[in-house]
């Protein structure tokens, strides 16, 4: 008898299901834990995911894809296979999939984060078999502070830059980062602005009824003058444009877990380095194993030769696993990207 789950070229695939989760090429149906690229692919015949997912998936991948909206908890069967979604914390709809047979339980994660964020729905372990993690941060260097603290950076940074005149640019995620930044942040410090890639994904999900706070689109009509109190929130992929370069005076930051690292700001000619993700860190990964109970563990992207290691040091039948999936970059191109970018990786 094959595994509940399975490995393949396509995906992990369920074969007593006949369902896919979070496939990278075609298939008849897929389960999608997140809107990020990496796990969102186009060309599936049916995607099943959560209801806050959808309006994002239907703009990136197109109006026309078949779409089956789920809830979290919701149980659904196919074929005996008993399919439910789970919050995974990681952005707006991101969700756990849990997978049951005949009493046998396996849960992917998707990506995941702990830290509440006040916009997807706080990560909830789900009790299991058999695991499988992401494990973007799976290295003991990375521990999250609480966001409070980076928020409060954040601040401080904008306020230095105000007093001397310079425009603050966050680099970050469109999908996810962005929108929690604007959440967590002083929106009575100054204007918000935010590069069109941004406010797209911004007017879909207020338009879905998220409390996204409103900020201003930067335009060809927005002046310097308008942009010298400001935070500006953009995408990696502005670099070395006109676009950026009309802004100027600026400072750069990176809202990043990579950033953790100090010669990563340096080498992204960052000027202030903001330790934010949307990933577990090393603690929160380890409490997410434990908390699931699962003696079995599948270690999807990120660090997996060196957590799959430490997993079975600790007792755990732990396996590395090749996917698809990258979780954070810090090259956004690259990764859970803009929506410049996702439309290259789909394309491929
Ligand atoms: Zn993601």
């Amino acid at each position: 008898m094959s595994p509940l789950l399975q490995f393949t070229n396509r995906g992990i695939y369920c074969e007593a299901g006949d369902f896919y989760i979070d496939p990278w090429k075609p298939v008849n149906r897929a389960f999608i834990t997140h809107a990020h690229s990496d796990h969102a692919y186009r060309g599936h015949d049916l995607y099943l995911a959560h209801r806050q997912s959808i309006p994002v998936l239907q703009y990136r991948l197109g109006e026309d894809i078949n779409v089956q909206s789920m809830d979290y908890n919701e149980t659904i069967f196919h074929n005996g296979v008993k399919i439910s979604l789970h919050p995974a914390g990681h952005i707006i709809g991101s969700a756990q999939v849990r997978v049951e047979k005949d009493g046998e339980v396996w849960v992917m994660s998707g990506d995941y984060k702990l830290e509440n964020d006040c916009l997807s729905p706080r990560f909830e372990p789900v009790q299991c078999n058999v695991f499988i993690t992401e494990s973007t941060f799976g290295l003991p260097i990375y521990q999250w502070k609480p966001q409070s603290q980076i928020f409060d950076h954040i601040k401080r940074w904008w306020q230095k830059n105000q007093e001397e005149n310079v425009c603050s640019i966050i680099m970050c995620y469109a999908l996810g980062k962005a929108q929690r930044i604007l959440c967590g942040i002083d929106l009575g410090i100054g204007p918000v602005y935010a590069h069109g890639a941004i406010e797209n994904i911004n007017e879909i999900l207020r338009k879905a009824g998220e409390p996204i706070p409103p900020v201003r689109r930067i335009t060809p009509e927005t002046t310097k003058d308008d942009l010298r109190k400001a935070l500006v929130l953009a995408t990696s992929s502005v670099l070395n444009t006109s676009w950026l370069r009309k802004l100027a005076p600026f400072s750069i930051g990176y809202a990043s877990g990579w950033m953790q690292v100090r010669g990563n700001k340096r080498r992204r000619a960052a000027d202030a380095g903001f330790v934010l993700s949307d990933h577990a860190d090393w603690s929160g990964l380890n409490e997410t194993v434990k908390a699931t109970g699962a003696q079995k563990v599948f270690v999807t992207h990120g660090f997996t030769y060196q957590f799959a290691k430490w997993l079975r040091e600790q007792g755990l039948d732990a396996h590395e696993v090749k996917t698809a999936f990258k979780g954070e970059s810090i090259d956004e191109t690259t990764d859970e990207t803009g929506t410049e970018s996702i439309i290259e990786n789909t394309a491929s």
